[in-house]
């Protein structure tokens, strides 16, 4: 775990999709060294994305992490046992909820979905197979995405603007949000990833001042890299970077995890210079 007792500062939050692994092969390159680096200096990786806990444990052990997580979307952040200051019993991880339950979540959608008129398809109605097909995930991929506990990510038969706009103003209705992501929707409680984000930072700040350092490739990234000090892009697939416009945005050369290694010497200069 990157030592707070070192009192180190700076901090990286970074996406996964198309940031910290490449979209289609899951593949970390160059920034898994990256990030070894990152944990060497003691500075603390805080992943946060759409991802599940499942998924995002799955990557923390690749890349022997051991930092705070952000998951679903700003739902949930983990806090690793033995965290500092951390809430939780001995022994234990923390979690902290800002969302809905996955239960409460399934109702809403449920609920706004037949008063809208559509149909729609969750991940809870599909079998890990049909998710892996859908995915295009692996079978044990498609079940740690299936495996949700705040928001649930859905298929909206024969989709129309008029569609989607009935079923958003039902699910706000019912103090919900809906999502649009590459190739799916996700019905979400009232909260995000700046929120979530701003927490993780608070946390810190209980042990001295924090740079914070964000590291996107999407619009989906905006609430996380509007909440720290250094918003950072990687350069998407097809070599631009996203079309958000922040204070101080760094444009970082490299598509993906190529890029990511430049977002790590941002930090590591940060913590030089501090
Ligand atoms: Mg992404």
């Amino acid at each position: 775990m990157a030592s707070i007792e070192h009192r180190k500062r700076v901090l990286l939050v970074t996406d996964i999709d198309g940031t910290l692994v490449a979209h289609d092969t899951y593949d970390s390159g160059p920034a898994a060294e990256a990030v070894a680096s990152l944990q060497r200096a003691g500075i603390p990786v805080v992943m946060c994305s759409a991802k599940t806990r499942a998924e995002e444990e799955a990557l923390r052990v690749r890349l022997d992490l051991d930092d705070p997580y952000i998951v679903e979307n700003g739902a949930g952040v983990i806090f690793p046992v033995g965290f500092p200051g951390s809430r939780a019993g001995d022994g234990e991880q923390e979690l902290v909820k800002f969302g809905l339950t996955y239960r409460e979540v399934r109702e809403g959608l449920e609920q706004a979905a037949a008063e809208a008129g559509v149909a729609v398809k969750g991940f809870g109605d599909l079998s890990i197979e049909e998710v892996s097909e859908l995915t295009g995930l692996t079978l044990a991929g498609a079940a740690k995405a299936r495996t949700r506990e705040f928001t649930e990510t859905f298929v909206l038969e024969n989709p129309t603007p008029d569609r989607e706009l009935l079923l958003a103003q039902q699910l706000e209705e019912r103090g919900m949000l809906m999502l649009h992501g590459a190739r799916y929707w996700t019905a979400l409680g009232r909260h995000d990833r700046a929120q979530a984000v701003r927490y993780v930072v608070s946390r810190y700040e209980e042990f001295g001042p924090v740079i914070s350092c964000g590291v996107g490739d999407s619009a989906s990234d905006i609430g996380m890299l509007e909440a720290v000090n250094v918003p950072m892009l990687v350069q998407q697939a097809d070599g631009s970077w996203a079309d958000l416009e922040l204070p101080g945005l760094v444009r970082l050369n490299g598509i993906g995890p190529y890029g990511w290694p430049h977002a790590a010497e941002v930090a590591l200069k940060r913590e030089r210079d501090r």
